[in-house]
């Protein structure tokens, strides 16, 4: 395989931008592939090589690269029409009234620019609407990169996960294990008066996907109100695409008090959300006191962007489309993974997937069809990941270093680490899908 061109734009990034790239994750070892354009559910690199692409933005790309032409027509239109105004316009309305018509726990809706800006207006809105400081988080769990969640530890001790996150902001942030009651239930008796809200994925989608147990969430939901702390979901990444319409909330049948959205909503443009009930929301500035703005919010080629798209998800049973897609892969890897490696696990849900190289094997053979999803009458349920160290005791070096370069040599561009999950478009075809696995058979 020629990667001489990606190569040579690494090797010229490197000089202008740090580490290369504009986000870190971007910078695989040794070098990542330089996309030069996106065709379906493929994209081909500054070298003429063509991959089934999995990465999908991280996430934001619902309906693939080539998106339809009624999408297409209005983002153009939009675009010929000047691209912002700093002024309110009736394409924000109507998304706005979109997403409130599908998710029911979301009444009103901000639009800011970008997960990171959505979770950490959520964390401020919580903090002064309750009138508390401390936020309770997930241990691997991403909140993007704001200072009150990169944080780590454990609720004991927590410090900052990078340099330049002053200390002060951990003596506010608690991270507690994924999935373990006893951990939260006892952060709320230690703390209940002071803590604003609780943070979580629904699902934790950035670190292998670990889905929670049955009763997990249904406790959170119980002990925040109880203690008048807010429930926050960050389905910044599961948001129209884990659970439909109506997000992964419905899915778990669990209403949040507030909720970040971000990438699918944007119809591959920066975007973020935060959306809760009314009188929440009337908090934010200039309804309320709790300071949140931004120049580009409301833009209005992400509104159509975002609202043609999901218009479209809607209009064209995309949603059960993808998951038809995803059940064939996921229970094609699981018999692939039985035969070949039966110590990892296939986990994910609807058109997100991963496999985790975890080195313990289930106690009992007999895969759970779809992959894991925590259901205890699954054999395999043991040993599927509950919580973020789980995913980081699996075989992460062996994920990076060997099998994701070599799922790229067989034509497949997965995420280039064993923590970021991988994801289906509307474009895949069941083509596609049967390539996938005969290239994962070929490797693993
Ligand atoms: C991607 C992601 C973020 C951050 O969003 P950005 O748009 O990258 O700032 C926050 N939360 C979750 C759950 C995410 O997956």
């Amino acid at each position: 395989m020629n990667l001489e061109s990606s190569r040579d734009l690494y090797d010229r990034a490197l000089s202008v931008l740090p580490g290369g790239v504009n986000s870190p994750v971007r910078a695989s070892y040794p070098y990542p592939a330089f996309i030069e354009r996106g065709d379906g559910a493929h994209v081909i690199d500054a070298d003429g090589n063509r991959y089934i692409d999995y990465v999908a933005g991280y996430g934001p790309v619902l309906l693939g690269h080539s998106l339809p032409d009624r999408v297409i027509a209005a983002i153009q239109s939009q675009v010929s029409d000047g691209p912002m105004y700093g002024a309110p316009t009736e394409v924000e309305v109507e998304l706005a009234e979109f997403i409130t018509r599908h998710v029911p726990s979301i009444e009103m809706v901000r639009f800011v620019n970008s997960g990171t800006e959505a979770t950490t207006a959520a964390v401020r809105l919580a903090r002064g609407y309750t009138g508390r400081d401390k936020v309770v988080i997930m241990q691997g769990g991403y909140h993007g990169a704001q200072e009150s969640t990169l944080i780590e530890g454990d609720q004991h001790e927590a410090a900052p996960s990078s340099p330049g996150v002053p200390a002060e902001f951990a003596a506010n942030t608690i991270p507690v294990p994924f999935n373990d009651e006893g951990a939260v239930e006892a952060v709320f008796e230690d703390h209940g008066s002071e803590i604003a809200a609780v943070l979580t994925e629904p699902l934790l989608g950035n670190q292998g996907i670990v889905m929670p147990q049955p009763g997990y969430h249904e406790t959170l939901r119980e002990l925040t109100r109880e203690h008048g702390a807010l429930l926050i979901f960050d389905e910044v990444m599961t948001g129209f695409r884990v659970g439909g319409l109506g997000c992964a909330q419905s899915h778990f049948g669990i209403e949040p008090d507030l909720t970040t959205l971000a990438k699918v909503i944007g119809g591959g443009f920066p975007i973020g959300a935060i959306g809760g009930r009314t009188e929440i929301m009337e908090s934010l500035t200039p309804a309320g006191d709790v300071f949140e703005a931004g120049t580009f919010s409301g833009h209005p080629v992400t509104m159509t962007a975002g609202l043609e798209t999901l218009r479209y998800a809607a209009e064209e049973n995309v949603y059960e489309h993808l998951s038809d897609l995803g059940e064939q892969l996921r229970s094609g890897l699981v018999d692939i993974v039985a035969d070949q490696a039966p110590a990892y696990t296939v986990t994910g849900i609807d058109s997100m997937f991963k496999v985790i190289f975890t080195r313990d094997g289930p106690a009992q053979t007999g895969a759970c069809s779809a992959g894991c999803r925590q259901d205890p009458d699954c054999p395999h349920s043991q040993a599927c990941p509950k919580n973020a160290g789980d995913v980081n005791a699996a075989a992460t070096d062996r994920w990076e270093r060997v099998f994701y370069h070599q799922m790229r040599e067989q034509g497949v561009l997965l995420t280039p680490n064993q923590f970021e999950s991988e994801f289906l478009t509307a474009a895949h075809t069941a083509e596609d899908i049967e390539e996938t696995l005969e290239a994962y058979k070929a490797v693993l």
